[in-house]
C-alpha cells in the first residue's frame, strides 16, 4: 500500500458509524479549480466535507469555502425555485415560480425588448462563477447582442487585453531574472504570485522591493525597500509622474516601445 493509499484508506469510517464516503467536488468557484471533495454521508445528509487526497487538483486541501459546504447547501435562506417581483422594486417581495414559467416570462421580456430596441439593448452579465458562463455568452451572441460580460471584465480578462493590446503577448512577471520588485496595490504578501516564502527569497538574494499601497500590509513593513504609501485613487497620477520622469530623462527603452 503506498503513503497515500494508507492515508485514503485511513479515512473511511468504520461500518458500524453508518457514514459513507462519496467523491463529489466542489463547484463554488472557477471549472479549472474544482477541488475534489469527500463528502460524508450519514443517512442521506451531507454530514462533513474533506477535500480529496488523490485529486490532481487539491490534493486533500479545500479553502474557507469549499470547507463550508454543507452550510452552503443547506442554509435556510438558499433560494431553490426561480422568484418573480410582486411588489415595487425594492419592496423585497418575492413569489415562489416554476422554471417553465421563469423560462416563459425571460423569453417573453427578452423578445419584446429586441423587437423594441433592437438585441444589443441587453447586457447579459456573469459573476464570478465560471461553470455557466460558455453557456450564456452563447446565448448573448445567439440572442445577437455583443454585450456580453463577466467579473473578468475588469479582472483577468482586462489585464490579457490590456497585455494583448500593449506588447502583442500575454507576459508573466520574470521574477528570477529581475532584480527590482514593484508591487502596486497587489495582495502579494498572501497571494500564490509573490508569496511570504517568494517575497524572502528575492530580498535574501539582494534584490529591492518598491511597494505601491495605502495600507500597512506585511511586505510593506517587513520587507519593501520603500513604500510609497499613496492616497487611494492617486495610482494614475503616480503612474503618469514615474512616465514623466522617465521621459524627461530619456530613460526609456526604445527599442522594447
Ligand atoms: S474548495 Fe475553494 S478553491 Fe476549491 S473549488 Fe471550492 S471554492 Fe474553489
Amino acid at each position: 500500500m503506498t503513503e497515500l493509499e494508507k492515508r485514503i484508506a485511513a479515512k473511511i469510517p468504520g461500518e458500524d458509524t453508518g457514514i459513507e464516503v462519496k467523491q463529489s467536488f466542489c463547484s463554488i468557484c472557477a471549472p479549472g479549480f474544482h477541488c475534489g471533495v469527500d463528502a460524508y454521508i450519514k443517512d442521506g445528509k451531507l454530514i462533513k466535507t474533506e477535500g480529496t487526497l488523490a485529486h490532481p487538483q487539491n490534493h486533500g486541501l479545500l479553502c474557507t469555502k469549499g470547507c463550508s459546504n454543507r452550510s452552503f447547501v443547506y442554509r435556510e435562506d438558499r433560494i431553490h425555485t426561480p422568484l418573480k417581483r410582486v411588489g415595487e422594486r425594492g419592496e423585497g417581495k418575492f413569489e415562489a415560480i416554476s422554471w417553465e414559467e421563469a423560462y416563459d416570462l425571460i423569453a417573453e421580456k427578452l423578445l419584446g425588448i429586441r423587437e423594441k430596441y433592437g438585441a444589443n439593448s441587453v447586457a447579459f452579465f456573469s459573476g464570478y462563477q465560471k461553470w455557466y458562463r460558455f453557456l450564456l455568452e452563447r446565448f448573448a451572441y445567439d440572442f445577437g447582442s455583443i454585450n456580453f460580460g463577466t467579473e473578468s471584465s475588469c479582472c483577468f480578462t482586462a489585464s490579457k487585453m490590456a497585455w494583448m493590446t500593449m506588447t502583442g503577448k500575454m507576459a508573466k512577471a520574470d521574477m528570477k531574472n529581475s532584480h527590482l520588485h514593484v508591487a502596486w496595490g497587489g495582495g502579494n504578501h498572501h497571494s500564490r504570485y509573490l508569496n511570504a516564502k517568494a517575497e524572502e527569497e528575492l530580498v535574501e538574494r539582494g534584490d529591492k522591493l518598491i511597494v505601491v499601497d495605502p495600507r500597512n500590509t506585511p511586505m510593506a513593513t517587513r520587507r519593501a525597500a520603500l513604500h510609497l504609501r499613496i492616497k487611494p485613487g492617486t495610482d494614475g497620477l503616480l503612474a503618469n509622474c514615474i512616465a514623466g520622469i522617465i521621459i524627461k530623462n530619456g530613460w526609456q527603452d526604445m527599442d522594447y516601445i
